[in-house]
């Protein structure tokens, strides 16, 4: 069985290896290093893209009794691996650049060539629009990495092609190689802010401030009969969320309702947050620290 995720990477794969086609095309029509410089960041987007299908794949499997929380953080590491290759494109870019740069030459004009170089950016364009829209609705940090990577493609290859167009107009040589390092510096940027993100999501890092306080807000409004909550931790691993607390309870209250209590908080937490996993533990009054969350 498919899911959305998985045919998505998919489609991204077959996507990036036609815009890489169209862009090889572009750079061998003209010869220009800032179109080879926009080739190169595709072969990393083929690349990429592979890695992240097979991490979408292995993410979806259920938990298991060698990975009983899942395997959802599966995805931060094909975001992990598409960072370091972002990082390696954009050294052969400035090496290729820098070359270009000691033996300036116009590259050669080819309306074809821009044409072709001109689909390819469309076709990502739409691409990273269609990924935007799908990583959303199914909360998966790799589809969302690989939307941003593309459209920061789109920008480059953009100001690329301007820039060739340029180069043409004015006959100017090292236009060329400037463009192509520019390019390189974009990709470098796409690739830390990448890392950034799926690191947060390996070390742990917390919900964002707003969905806690729609957290905080439900187990307040839904804990009636309990004291109240306290030592609320979050955490995201790919579309999870995990959500624990301790909730305090008058100490001669039946397992029967505290466990009642529990169950009203989870569900109003699943109607907030439907890929919520919580964990509550309950403590009798004693343990209440009078702070941390009401009970309304
Ligand atoms: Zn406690
Ligand atoms: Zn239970």
């Amino acid at each position: 069985m498919t899911t959305l995720a998985e045919r998505t990477a998919a489609g991204s794969v077959a996507v990036a290896l036609v815009v890489l086609a169209l862009k090889a095309g572009g750079w061998w029509l003209t010869g220009s290093v800032a179109l080879f410089a926009d080739a190169l960041e595709s072969v990393v987007n083929v690349a990429a893209a592979a890695a992240a299908l097979a991490a979408v794949r292995y993410s979806n499997l259920p938990a298991d009794a060698n990975h009983p929380y899942g395997h959802t953080k599966a995805e931060y590491f094909s975001a992990v691996l598409e960072g370091a290759l972002i990082v390696a494109a954009a050294a052969m870019i400035l090496r290729e650049a820098w070359d270009a740069w000691q033996h300036l030459r116009v590259p050669v004009f080819s309306l074809s060539g821009l044409v072709i170089a001109g689909l390819a950016t469309v076709l990502n364009a739409i691409w990273a629009v269609v990924l935007t829209r799908r990583g959303r609705s199914v909360r998966s940090p790799a589809l969302l990495a690989d939307a941003r990577h593309l459209w920061s493609d789109v920008v480059t290859s953009m100001g690329v092609l301007i820039g060739v167009g340029l180069v043409f107009a004015t006959g100017i040589p090292w236009f060329d190689p400037l463009l192509a390092a520019i390019t390189a510096a974009n990709i470098l940027l796409s690739g830390w802010r990448l890392m950034r993100s799926s690191v947060g999501g390996l070390m742990d890092e917390a919900v964002p401030p707003d969905l806690l306080a729609r957290i905080r807000a439900a187990v307040s409004v839904h804990a009636e009969g309990a004291l109240e909550a306290h030592d609320l931790r979050t955490r995201h691993a790919g579309r999870l969320t995990f959500i624990e607390f301790h909730l305090v309870v008058p100490g001669e209250m039946k397992v029967v309702e505290a466990h009642a209590i529990c169950d009203r908080i989870e569900a109003a937490l699943k109607a907030e947050l439907e890929t919520a996993v919580i964990t509550i533990h309950v403590e009798p009054e004693v343990k209440a620290k009078g702070q941390g969350v009401p009970v309304l």
